[in-house]
């Protein structure tokens, strides 16, 4: 039985977390005007992790009104770009003596394993927030080219109060994906984190603070999307919403931006094609591509979760990916050697199974998996599972799963598959795995995502930029692109004759 909303008590005996959070509003940790609080659960027990402080539209407005007065007047407003960028580095200094606990957090928070928190995405969030704190004093604009008689040049200033709104999956690294260029490049920030996951972004705030970060530059609003979320999205003195989530609520996020004209950058859901051709390495092939469905339970917006295997290798490559996927250790994901941890909720755990009987219903094959499994704890457990015979119009083709669920499809030759990867409303991520760079090539500049991978998949870098084409969302986070979605450029025009008018 999986357990999961009963518990009242805190029980996080030998945890770092605290029983009780508040929310953070212009430096001060303070309750919600209403005296809400909602539950955190550990997705592996079950176990009621932390009561949080709930925020309401007023609470929201609150930390609007904060972020605004410290980017307007005050330390923050006048800081120079290199000491922004020294404050950055110096967070980033205490957060890598802090990996350890950081990773604890995430994994009880989130449900990733130990493995992952430690060594993929609490490093990568560091990373990030280095690589902007080094950019904070590179941001410039450009003098043009003008007549002798004018001087004509741009500004790269920021935009003001960032709202951001984060999904559940990576917290903290989604997080640090929009805060460490908003303040790179001098803004304040109003954050709510996912209802499922909020307390790893509260433990960041703190270590900002104690840092020596401004009151009013981060505030936290916990609470729920249809609440705080939609307070963050409507707010009139919010200069710009930069939102990761799925693409129903980034479509609800738009029309409130559109509403106040306001930009917005939506990192949406996505149906990543990833290819494997009859050429291909396929040892290297069969295990980047189960890395790349089922990295963090495959709840990751850019999973290869429509893998395209070339007739003349699909017995091979099946025969030896199943068996792989059959050997993967799902368990308790505080344990080192766990490589699946739960799903995030009981929510997301039904949804996974109402995809399962949908894929069995419309005449896919299960090879392996498509079930809870209660072996390995209380949480919410599911096994890797992988469908054969999928044809692409296939719902579990076509729509996003969001758990360890994957799609196998067979094709012909390279303008089938293109076909096929292309047939989705998503253009988030795609994979290609080939010996023959040409062709890996060719197909990059064919496939319509935002990120292509040649012989490897769902690897992010800081300096590479990362976002979605179609309804996978639109803006590009990371690399030096991100500057752009956190400044606006302003022209200045001199007239330098004495006398004109
Ligand atoms: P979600 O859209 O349900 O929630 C995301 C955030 O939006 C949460 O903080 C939630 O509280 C808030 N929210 C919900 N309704 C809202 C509303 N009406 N107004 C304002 N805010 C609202 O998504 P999720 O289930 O938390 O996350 C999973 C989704 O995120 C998947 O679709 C996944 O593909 C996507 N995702 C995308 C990327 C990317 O970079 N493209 C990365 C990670 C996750």
């Amino acid at each position: 039985m999986t357990k999961i909303s009963g518990e009242t008590t805190v029980r996080n005996q030998g945890s770092p977390i605290n029983k009780t959070y508040q929310l953070f509003i212009d430096g001060q940790w303070v309750d919600a005007l209403s005296g809400k609080t909602f539950k955190s659960y550990n997705p592996a027990t079950g176990e009621l992790n932390a009561v949080v402080a709930e925020a309401g539209t007023e609470d929201v407005d609150l930390a609007v009104k904060a972020a605004r007065k410290a980017f307007e007047s005050g330390p923050w407003a006048t800081m120079s770009p290199s000491d922004r960028g020294r404050l950055l580095n110096k967070v980033a200094q205490a957060l890598w003596s802090k990996v350890d606990f950081l990773a604890e957090v995430e994994t009880r928070d989130n449900g990733l394993p130990i493995n992952e928190t430690k060594h993929i995405a609490i490093p990568g969030t560091i990373d990030v927030l280095e690589f902007y704190a080094g950019l904070a004093n590179k941001v410039q604009g450009e003098t043009l080219s003008s007549p002798q008689d004018r001087l004509n040049y741009t500004l790269k200033e920021p935009l003001g109060v960032i709202g951001a709104i984060i999904p559940w999956n990576f917290p903290l690294m989604l997080t640090m994906w929009k805060l460490a260029p908003a303040l790179a490049t001098g803004n304040t920030i109003v954050i709510k984190p996912a209802e499922e996951t909020p307390i790893s972004t509260l433990e960041l705030v703190k270590i900002f603070q104690e840092a020596g970060i401004p009151d009013g530059v981060i505030n936290v609003v916990p609470g729920y999307g249809k609440v705080a979320g939609d307070a963050l999205a409507n707010h009139a003195d919010v200069d710009k919403v930069a939102f990761t989530g799925s693409t129903d609520t980034g479509r609800i996020i738009m029309q409130a931006a559109g509403k106040n004209l306001k930009p917005v950058s939506l990192e949406l859901g996505g149906k990543s094609p990833n290819i494997v051709f009859d050429d291909a390495n396929v040892e290297n092939a069969v295990n980047g591509s189960l890395f790349g469905i089922y990295f963090g339970q495959g709840q990751v917006c850019a999973s290869g979760t429509r893998l395209f295997v070339q007739e003349g290798i699909y017995d091979e490559f099946m025969e030896k990916f199943v068996e792989k996927a059959k050997k993967i250790r799902v368990g308790n994901p505080s344990d080192e050697a766990t490589q699946m941890g739960p799903q995030v909720s009981l929510k997301q755990l039904e949804r996974i199974e109402k995809y399962v009987e949908i894929g069995i219903k419309e005449g896919a094959e299960l090879l392996t998996g498509g079930t809870r499994t209660t072996d390995v704890g209380e949480g919410h457990f599911f096994t890797p599972t992988i469908f054969g015979n999928v044809t692409n119009d296939m719902t579990i083709a076509r729509e996003e799963i969001f758990g360890p669920v994957l799609s196998v499809i067979k094709f012909k030759d390279e303008a089938d598959v293109l076909e096929k990867a292309n047939d989705t409303i998503y253009g988030l991520a795609a994979g290609v795995w080939t010996e023959n760079l040409k062709r890996g090539h060719r197909m990059a500049k064919k496939l319509k995502a935002g990120t292509v991978y040649i012989n490897t998949f769902s690897m992010l870098d800081s300096v590479a930029p990362f976002g979605g084409t179609k309804q996978s969302g639109f803006g590009r986070e990371l690399g030096m692109q991100a500057l752009d979605m956190f400044t606006e450029t302003k022209h200045v025009w001199v007239d330098l004759n004495e006398e004109h008018f």
